[in-house]
């Protein structure tokens, strides 16, 4: 038996699947797809064939010949799921397997209409990464093994679909009042990027080759604020070279999604909170577009390398950042960064191995080890890699990186023996090794300063001795230096205070969520009652887990805010995602009722 992954059963030894034919049905009223998934093989096998599932129930496997497969469905383990092992009879090169998913599938979210814009249709989507996939297709549910896939799903009129795929058009579905949306995947993928949302959908296009998808009443905002898109792809492109997988589209979803947006290949999945109305907030498509090469194109082979993953995006993302709005915005996204990654040490503790680059996830959930420190830390290690280099050296070496793993999955150790290979002496000179197996921060982590954010976390900082910044000039403020003002002002503060607060900024009716979250952590942990209704609201309504851990836990603070939040949980629970159930559930154990 050879094992390859800590979340997995898939098995390196035993025939490998190369392909996905699904055809799926969707029923939104007892919340399930069923149908068949179709595995091909990269060549006549034989013997046990191991995938995951979590939830699923087998109906019956045949062989392409329409032989029946034995198949035997192992134990519940509470990470991995159940261990689906087909026996294969000699030859076997497609297999088919009848089956249906969960009305609990983690990865899939089944919203109510009272959940979406319209509020006449219901909705679905799905959320693979980090582990969830088996809960919607029995697959060797490991990035270690990529598939390609063709999927075939029908919905009930008026619905549409689309998934991380090219579009290949639609027909009447098998009954009446149904219609059959059909996809096709030609570039391999690890099977976390496998992504579906089904609802009533409308569609603008951005550039010959990306377009917005969103609710109808949505859609004509979200194409205003994501207009600039084709002009990030040319600038990512100018950094990675040519994108490689088509189409960029990118797709809206209700404000339940649990993350800002997630990298589906072909198709980002956003949430909605990013339209603020004035583009401030496309940093989140930076990330997501920058995924198309680091993570989607080199994929790290398990959750224990998701700092190649990661921490290579945050730094690229910030250089497609500098390069269309120049330094000065870099560095103060960097410096918002670095207030998630304080975060992030704080809530695990500096010693923790979770704070590590290369992290032993064996009997970890990759769910509760989430947190900021792959992306942040791990762009901090790129960051000076590329101070250490310089950046024209370490430009090119990233570019041979991208091109030498394209559509292959790799880890840690493969990424440092390439480093050593094309740059020598370069990871030791940085201390390489201490950075992926050490905890906490390495003494020469790269800084990022400059006079002006100097100007504000100092005023911020003297907020409480009486210092105010000048209203005229608060008004000429950017998005970004107002977050990183608001997020270095002391907490908690009188009442008072925080109606200047208010007076100034207006963070109550702000339609940019960073900084209305961000003020309303102020007021949560202040106790400041004239922001409990703007909270109660964001927080029945919004599921990004971004928001809804550090709202939760300002909230612990005094007796009558605690108690707030249990009430508004209470009411928010059965619209949350499962994921962000897990955050906010994670929080309140600190403060119970
Ligand atoms: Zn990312």
């Amino acid at each position: 038996m050879s094992r390859i992954d800590p979340h997995s059963y898939a098995d390196a030894a035993q025939p490998r699947v190369r392909r996905l034919d699904l055809d799926l049905d969707v029923d939104f009223d007892r919340r399930i797809l069923s149908g068949e998934a179709v595995l091909s093989l990269d060549g006549p096998g034989e013997g046990p064939l191991d995938l995951d599932s979590k939830g699923l129930l087998i109906r019956g496997v045949v062989t392409d010949g329409g032989a029946a497969v034995p198949f035997e469905l192992a134990g519940e383990e509470p990470i991995l799921g159940r261990r689906l092992r087909l026996s294969l009879p000699s030859g076997t090169r497609r297999v088919a397997i009848r089956y249906e998913t969960s009305p609990e599938a983690v990865a899939l979210q089944w919203l109510e209409p009272a959940q979406t814009a319209g509020g006449a249709h219901p909705f679905l989507y799905s959320q693979c990464q980090a582990i969830h996939a088996r809960t919607v297709i029995p697959v060797p549910d490991t990035p270690a093994l990529r598939v390609s896939y063709r999927a075939a799903v029908t919905l009930p009129e008026p619905l549409s679909a689309v998934m991380s795929a090219g579009g290949a058009g639609d027909r009447p579905g098998p009954r009446p009042f149904t219609r059959t949306f059909l996809f096709e995947m030609p570039q391999p993928i690890p099977p976390y990027l496998f992504a579906l949302a089904a609802g009533r959908l409308a569609a603008r296009d951005l550039s010959p080759r990306a377009r917005v998808h969103a609710e109808p009443e949505v859609v004509a905002a979200a194409a205003r604020e994501f207009d600039g898109v084709e002009a990030m792809i040319r600038t990512a492109e100018r950094l990675f070279g040519p994108y490689p997988w088509e189409r960029y589209d990118l797709l809206v979803l209700p404000p339940s999604f649990p993350y800002g947006g997630m990298e589906n290949p072909r198709m980002t999945f956003l949430t909605p909170t990013v339209i603020a109305g004035d583009r401030s907030l496309v940093d989140v498509v930076a990330h997501e577009l920058a995924h198309s090469w680091t993570g989607n194109l080199v994929t790290n082979a398990t959750m224990d390398h998701f700092w190649l993953n990661e921490g290579a995006t945050t730094w690229a993302e910030r250089r497609i950042l500098e390069a269309l709005h120049g330094e000065e915005a870099a560095v103060l996204s960097w410096a918002i960064g670095e207030t998630a990654l304080t975060q992030a040490f704080e809530r695990f503790g500096a010693g923790s191995p979770l704070t590590k680059l290369r992290t032993d996830l064996l009997g970890v959930d990759p769910d509760d080890a989430f947190s900021s420190i792959p992306y942040e830390k791990g762009s901090r290690f790129f960051a000076l890699l590329e101070r250490t280099a310089g950046r024209e050296r370490f430009d090119r070496f990233v570019a041979d990186y991208i091109a030498r793993f394209r559509f292959t999955s790799i880890t840690s150790e493969a990424f440092l023996a390439f480093l050593d290979e094309r740059l020598p002496g370069l990871s030791a000179s940085v201390g390489a090794a201490e950075w992926l197996s050490g905890t906490g921060m390495p003494a020469n982590a790269p800084v990022f300063r400059s006079a002006r954010l100097e100007e504000l976390t100092g005023l911020a900082r003297r907020f409480a001795a009486g210092a105010r910044p000048d209203p005229a000039a608060v008004a000429r403020w950017t998005p970004s230096e107002t977050l990183v003002y608001l997020q270095h002002v002391p907490r908690p503060l009188p009442g008072a205070a925080c109606a200047e607060l208010e007076s100034l900024f207006g963070f109550l009716a702000q339609g940019n969520h960073e900084l209305l979250v961000e003020g309303l952590t102020i007021a949560a942990a202040s106790d400041w009652e004239r922001g409990f209704g703007r909270i109660r609201d964001v927080l029945l309504t919004v599921g990004r887990m971004k928001y809804l851990r550090p709202l939760f836990k300002a909230l612990g603070g005094h007796p009558r805010t605690r108690a707030l939040a249990h009430e508004i949980y209470a009411a928010a629970r059965p619209r949350y995602h499962a994921l962000s159930r897990r955050v906010v559930e994670t929080e309140l154990a600190a403060y119970p009722a």
